[in-house]
């Protein structure tokens, strides 16, 4: 443990604002930050300028090495090392770094996943540093934060698509900040503040089950004798070992400027979250990157395994990660945050009435965002949000927006609008508003709240869609009251938000999303229910999508049907090597137990009755009985999951593939776990050669 206070520690390995105004030549500066705030390119003599900088100051950090680091379609990171060394002719070394280096890699990349983008291109990618995510050192390397693209310029990661729908939303924000009277505001960014979820095991239990080692998950085991029901995890006391690890992961974060803020033990046993402080989209999604990976390394130190699988145990909670977002604008205001004049009001409602109108519209883009194959697991199961997307307002608010859909005569509006402004939107708290724990994207005081991204994915794309649905809701209602005599804007304005109001109310439910009333009246709305990844896939190639993205330029109809096929193809492979985990499991580690303990119970059986046939042998046989039948119907499904896995594997069409994949594979794993978990629930751990739930749930001191 670092012995340095806290301001000493916190974003000591970063390159930030302090160190480059401090390092950089003022001019150097100016043109730097000018570069950011207007998102242009860096003249490569500034650029030079930056890379010396930025090298001398990495060496002193103990960095040799530098590297472009990018997310590519697979949801995680990519990095390769270069050192600095250049030898001289005498045998000595310099170390050096050029602009050119800084802000442009070549990665020899075409192993990443580009759904055919490359292959008709060029095979190899290029790297360009986003200079508005600072540099960091990491483990002896500079890190670079890049977005990765084809040589047709073509995005081939999820960097890219998020800063140009930051724009997006940056561009028709502001313009319709305008048309409401603000002349000042020159930039509107998205902040995001994701709260992350994960589990905590024995490294040494962890090492010895091939499903939570190539799958990440559990995919057989019987539950132990206690679960979560007594709820007696949720916020208790962290155990030393566990609170050990939460201390380190702080202080690795915090170096490397990442604003880790609160952490607990949450319901699940073994469940843990941590929830960071806000900040502007692009670097959150960064920052949550590299909290996935220091969560990892950090447990690893403390010989545990962190779990970061949307579904690791069957029977207990999954794990989510909840994006909180808001728009804000480069002069602090929280556009989301109702304000204290009736124009701040009205301008709130605007925005609130937007994001109301974006998410409705675009529900099915917001539910391919967070469809994966973990996930999948989650939404939908009585702990995690439904997979219909509905917003949760709070009684005060709903009661504000259905007096606006009501009506409001055109004479009253200012009027009304007025009340609104200077009685009741003021007195929002969070207390009555962040009461539903069940609504998949809930308003919370001055933020939305959305609770369907899973615990294991990059929350960039459910950024990426709620800024480009936003931004594309700003622009609709702003070309509708275009033109309009500023005298009769706040009239039109009003009849603006009550004609949204009416086509997008259906998206709005303040109830119990887990229950299946809701379900059923969801879909009297017209509200789609998309329960699975192959499901929900489609919705992304559809003409109203591929009109949406290229719109705005977020993606190319070519970068789409990129991505739908990389996602499907994800998959399919995702759950071929569950299937082949689960098979290797069971005839291997879990038969062995199995046949061994009958060996036993059948000795012992006729050991007794050798010794007396009066001797009863009820329980033995009672046993063996179980067992064999479990071991028969193990066999049968065991050869049905084989047969259908090679049939899914012939499937040549993407989609079909996927679909069945859902349908019949994970089915038939089901069937081969339930017969195992009925056999695994009697018999002794001594006999299984891996570690069953209460070890793995409950050991951790
Ligand atoms: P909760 O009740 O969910 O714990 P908190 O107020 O503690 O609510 O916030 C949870 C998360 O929301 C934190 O990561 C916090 O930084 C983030 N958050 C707060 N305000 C904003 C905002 N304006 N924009 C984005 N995220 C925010
Ligand atoms: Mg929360």
């Amino acid at each position: 443990m670092s012995k340095a206070s806290v301001p000493e520690l916190y974003g000591s390995m970063v390159f930030n604002d302090r160190i480059m105004k401090e390092r950089l030549p003022k001019a150097t500066y100016k043109a730097l930050r000018k570069t950011i705030a207007d998102g242009t390119s860096l003249e490569l003599e500034t650029a030079n300028t930056i890379a010396a900088v930025m090298k001398e100051w990495a060496i002193e950090k103990g960095a040799t090495h530098f590297t472009h680091w990018f997310q590519p379609m697979t949801g995680f990171t990519a990095e390769k090392h270069d050192s600095f060394i250049t030898p001289q002719e005498d045998g000595s070394v310099l170390m050096s770094f050029s602009g050119k280096e800084l802000i442009k890699g070549e990665p020899d990349a075409s192993s990443f996943p580009s759904g055919g983008i490359r292959a008709t291109f060029e095979a190899r990618g290029y790297t360009a540093w986003d200079p508005s995510s600072p540099a960091f050192v990491k483990d002896g390397t500079l890190y670079i934060p890049t977005a990765f693209c084809s040589y047709g310029g073509e995005s081939l990661d999820k960097k890219t698509p998020l800063l140009r729908s930051m724009d997006a939303l940056n561009h028709e924000a502001v313009r319709m900040l305008r048309l409401l009277g603000n002349t000042t505001v020159k930039r509107v960014d998205t902040t995001v503040g994701s709260e992350q979820e994960y589990f905590l095991i024995d490294k040494d239990l962890y090492m010895q089950r091939k499903d939570l080692l190539f799958c990440g998950r559990t995919l057989l085991g019987a539950p132990a004798p206690k679960g979560q029901e007594m709820e007696d995890h949720y916020f208790g006391v962290l155990k030393p070992k566990v609170s050990a690890f939460m201390h380190d992961l702080d202080e690795e974060l915090w170096k490397l400027g990442v604003p880790a803020k609160t952490k607990h033990n949450e319901v699940a046993p073994a469940q843990h979250e941590l929830a960071p402080i806000f900040e502007t989209a692009n670097i959150a999604v960064d920052h949550n990157q590299l909290t996935m990976e220091m969560m990892k390394k950090v447990a690893d130190r403390h010989n545990m395994a962190c779990l970061l699988h949307e579904k690791p145990f069957e029977g207990i909670n999954g794990s989510g990660k909840h994006v909180n977002w808001s728009i804000v604008t480069d002069e602090g205001e929280n556009l989301l945050e109702p304000g204290k004049t009736p124009a701040e009001n009205t301008q709130f409602l605007v925005f609130l009435i937007a994001v109301i109108a974006a998410v409705d519209k675009y529900a099915k883009l917001l539910r391919v965002s967070v469809a994966s194959a973990g996930n999948d697991h989650r939404l939908g199961a009585n702990e995690a949000p439904p997979a219909v997307i509905s917003i949760f307002l709070g009684d005060e608010l709903e009661s504000i927006l259905s007096a606006i859909d009501k009506g409001i005569s055109p004479e009253d509006a200012e009027h009304t609008l007025m009340n609104i402004g200077a009685k009741i939107l003021p007195t929002f708290t969070k207390d009555t508003t962040d009461r539903n724990r069940t609504s998949p994207f809930a308003f919370t005081g001055n933020k939305f709240e959305f609770r369907m991204p899973g615990s294991s994915v990059s929350v960039a794309d459910p950024n990426v869609i709620l800024n480009t649905a936003v931004a594309d809701s700003l622009r609709h209602m702003r070309k509708e009251l275009e033109g309009t005599s500023e005298d009769k804007l706040q009239d039109s304005l009003m009849k603006l938000l009550q004609k949204t109001l009416k086509e997008h109310k259906r998206v709005l439910f303040n109830g119990n999303g887990y229950t299946d009333e809701w379900l059923t009246e969801a879909e009297k709305r017209g509200l789609p229910n998309l329960k699975s990844l192959p499901d929900a896939m489609p919705a992304l190639i559809e003409d109203d999508s591929i009109a949406l993205f290229t719109a705005y330029h977020i993606f190319s109809e070519t970068e789409l049907r990129a991505r739908y096929e990389i996602l499907l193809e994800n998959y399919s492979k995702l759950i071929h090597i569950e299937s082949l985990t689960l098979q290797d499991m069971v005839k291997k580690d879990f038969t062995t137990g199995l046949l061994s303990y009958m060996s036993d119970v059948t000795a012992e059986a006729l050991q007794k009755q050798e010794f007396s046939d009066t001797i009863s042998v009820s329980y033995e046989k009672e046993i063996l009985e179980t067992l064999s039948s479990s071991s028969e119907a193990i066999n049968a499904s065991l050869k049905k999951l084989a047969e259908d896995t090679a049939s899914a594997e012939s499937e040549a069409d993407e989609q079909k593939r996927a679909v069945k994949y859902h349908e019949t594979i994970l089915a038939d794993m089901e069937d081969v776990r339930k017969a195992v978990d009925t056999a695994e629930a009697i018999i002794p751990q001594e006999y299984l050669t891996y570690p069953t739930y209460d070890q793995l749930l409950f050991s951790l001191r």
